[in-house]
Order: structure tokens, then C-alpha cells, then sequence
């Protein structure tokens, strides 16, 4: 059986569903965060929440880089492609709702807004059409900023600059502890982040929050076991930091990654749509790249953004106390065709998971 088909194997994943049934607390309401997207794709697409007890629930947090972008930035981005600079961007960012209009609209009105798989294809742009001032908008979470640090420091062409509006994982999970009536229990930390940030991030959570927290990889029986790791510790009355993807995440995380971006890049305080301003939680260019700043650059200004539109409830959605079917534009007004919010744009949000996967089980 190859790794993959192992880590999907129905009855393996009945053996962990059962020992999950026999861990688990009788008589106590359970709440486990994860904050990936991939996560939430994985415990919907394969029906797993129909797999645990009544009393264990899994809720999503701002696991989706995309649906937490706040409408500012993509203001900004808006206002850069207005001004003729030719954005760049990835695909799933170009329908994010900015106060007024989305990327995708700026473009149907004339800009000039390209779609890149890599940050390193936006530079070869820069480098072919020398006459066009060209901007990447460098939107994801520790796991994407790898690859803007690695073009940040190679040092593009002049006429090459960057909207950076990446985001850090760890300060967002620690805000979702302080959300008083969420009552978690324990985190499901995300696989990919962890590949690039390590475990050392996630130790005050145990410590300081005496929060159970284990990283899990993707297929079904991580997420399972993860979840199963999860029970164990609160059955045995403890707060201990896990790796249940120890054979992709490294305790240390990837050295040469954390040492690219913290040369290309100074940790500030940063806005996250549907939550607001949490410190320490995004990435500015550090100040001898300040000329490839394409705020600066370009005298960028917007207005506050307008990050709740009329009747969304995607606040609620990103920090996992509602659930998708709960807004009740769900399927009606918002869908992936027509999508209002940012949660129903990306692959990752968990509108759009919700709304593309058949198997969801909405305990
Ligand atoms: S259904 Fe649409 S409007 Fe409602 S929370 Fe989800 S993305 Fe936002």
C-alpha cells in the first residue's frame, strides 16, 4: 500500500474513530480549532466529523490566507492597478471583495491585472516588459512568504515591487483564545505552516494556555489521530505540544526558510478581515528593501477598508463561531459562482469548502 492510500484507509480510520469514541470525555462538550483550510477540505471531503461523537466537535478557524486578507489591502491593490501599475497576483485573490470593488472588477474596467502561479514568474514579467511598472500582492501565510523573501532578497528589477500583506498563524490562534464563548479545547495546528515554522511557535500554547496542541498533516487518519491525540491528553489531564506530522514537520521547522524571511522581512502589527488588528501578526519589507515597498513607491492611500458587507457573516465564519450554513446567505445570495463574501472565494475558505463539498456533516 503506498503512504497515501495508507493515510486514506477506511479501516484504519474506523480503528482511530473508535478509540476517539472511547477517549472522549462522557459527559463533556469537546471544541478542537484547526486553522488550515486544507484541514477543513480533509474533514469535510471525507465526512469526518459524522466519524466522532456527539460531544467532540471540530470548528475552523482563519486557517484560509485569503478570506483574512482585509479590504484595505485589497483597496490598496485596487488603487495600484488604477494607477496603471500592472498587478500580480494569485488566482484566488482576484475575486476578494475590496470596499468598493475586486481586483477581478478593476480589471474588467480596463487594469491591468495578471494572474501568476509563483512570485518568480511576476519578476520575469518585470524582466520581458521593462517599460511597465509591475506589483506583486503577496498575500498567504508563513507558508507562501517563503517564496516572496527568496525574490525580495535576489533583488528584482527596478521596476518590480511588492504589496506585502503576508500574514503569521501563531497570533491569530492565540486571539481566538481570548474570544471568550468559543470555550476551545485543544488545537489541530496546521501542517504546511508548520512545515516552514517548526513547533517552537505553538510551546506557549500548552504552557501559558495549558492548551493541548498537535500539529497534524492532511489526509484523513492525520487528522484523525490528530484529534485522537487531542482526547488523550485532556483524558489524562494534561497540556502537552504533539507533532502527529513528524514525517513532513520538523521540530527546528525549515531553518533556511525562517532565515530567508526574516532577512527580507520585519514583523509588524497587521489588520485580518473579520478579526481586526492583532500585533506581531504580519510581515512589512524590512528597511533596506524599502525601495521595492510598492506602497511607498507609489504613494498608496485608502480610507479604512469596509470589511463587513451588508448581511455577510464571514467575520463570524474566520473565527469559527458560526458555521457556513449558519449565514444565511449561504447558498442564496453567496455562492462559489457569485460569491458575496471572501470566505466563499478561495479553495480554502470554509464557505466554499461547504459549498463544493457533498459529504460535509454539519454537527
Ligand atoms: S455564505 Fe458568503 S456571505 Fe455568508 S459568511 Fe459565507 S462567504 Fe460570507
Amino acid at each position: 500500500m503506498t503512504e497515501k492510500l495508507q493515510f486514506r484507509d477506511p479501516a484504519l480510520a474506523r480503528e482511530i474513530a473508535q478509540k476517539i469514541r472511547e477517549t472522549a470525555l462522557k459527559d463533556e462538550q469537546v471544541k478542537f480549532c484547526h486553522v488550515c483550510g486544507t484541514h477543513e477540505w480533509t474533514i469535510t471531503h471525507y465526512g469526518l466529523r459524522s466519524l466522532l461523537p456527539q460531544n467532540v466537535e471540530v470548528i475552523a478557524g482563519p486557517g484560509c490566507p485569503v478570506c483574512i486578507v482585509p479590504a484595505a489591502e485589497i483597496d490598496e491593490a485596487v488603487q495600484l492597478a488604477q494607477k496603471g501599475v500592472v498587478i500580480t497576483c494569485f488566482g484566488d485573490v482576484l475575486r476578494v471583495p475590496g470596499s468598493n470593488m475586486s481586483l477581478l472588477e478593476a480589471k474588467a474596467a480596463g487594469a491591468d491585472v495578471r494572474v501568476v502561479y509563483s512570485v518568480s514568474d511576476a519578476v520575469e514579467m518585470a524582466k520581458r516588459e521593462k517599460d511597465k511598472e509591475f506589483v506583486f500582492f503577496a498575500v498567504g501565510f508563513e507558508t507562501t512568504a517563503p517564496a516572496t523573501a527568496v525574490e525580495v532578497l535576489g533583488k528584482p528589477p527596478e521596476n518590480f515591487s511588492f504589496l506585502v500583506s503576508h500574514r503569521l498563524i501563531p497570533p491569530a490562534m492565540e486571539l481566538l483564545l481570548g474570544v471568550g464563548d468559543l470555550n476551545i479545547s485543544g488545537f489541530i495546528a496546521p501542517g504546511h505552516v508548520s512545515a516552514i515554522i517548526g513547533l517552537k511557535p505553538y510551546e506557549l500554547f500548552p504552557r501559558v494556555y495549558r492548551m493541548p496542541t498537535v500539529v497534524a498533516g492532511f489526509e484523513p487518519i492525520d487528522v484523525l489521530m490528530g484529534i485522537y491525540m487531542l482526547l488523550k491528553q485532556l483524558a489524562e489531564g494534561a497540556a502537552r505540544l504533539e507533532n502527529e506530522y513528524s514525517r513532513v514537520v520538523k521540530w527546528e521547522g525549515n531553518p533556511r526558510a525562517l532565515q530567508m524571511m526574516s532577512q527580507a522581512f520585519a514583523v509588524t502589527g497587521g489588520n485580518w478581515r473579520g478579526i481586526g488588528r492583532l500585533p506581531n501578526s504580519a510581515l512589512r519589507l524590512r528597511d533596506e528593501f524599502r525601495a521595492y515597498e510598492a506602497r511607498e513607491k507609489f504613494n498608496v492611500h485608502v480610507e479604512q477598508g469596509k470589511d463587513i458587507l451588508l448581511g455577510c457573516e464571514c467575520h463570524l465564519v474566520i473565527i469559527g463561531k458560526i458555521k457556513p450554513d449558519e449565514c444565511p446567505m449561504f447558498m442564496k445570495a453567496c455562492t462559489p459562482a457569485k460569491p458575496v463574501g471572501a470566505c466563499m472565494v478561495s479553495s480554502e475558505g470554509t464557505c466554499r469548502v461547504w459549498a463544493t463539498t457533498a459529504t460535509r456533516s454539519t454537527k
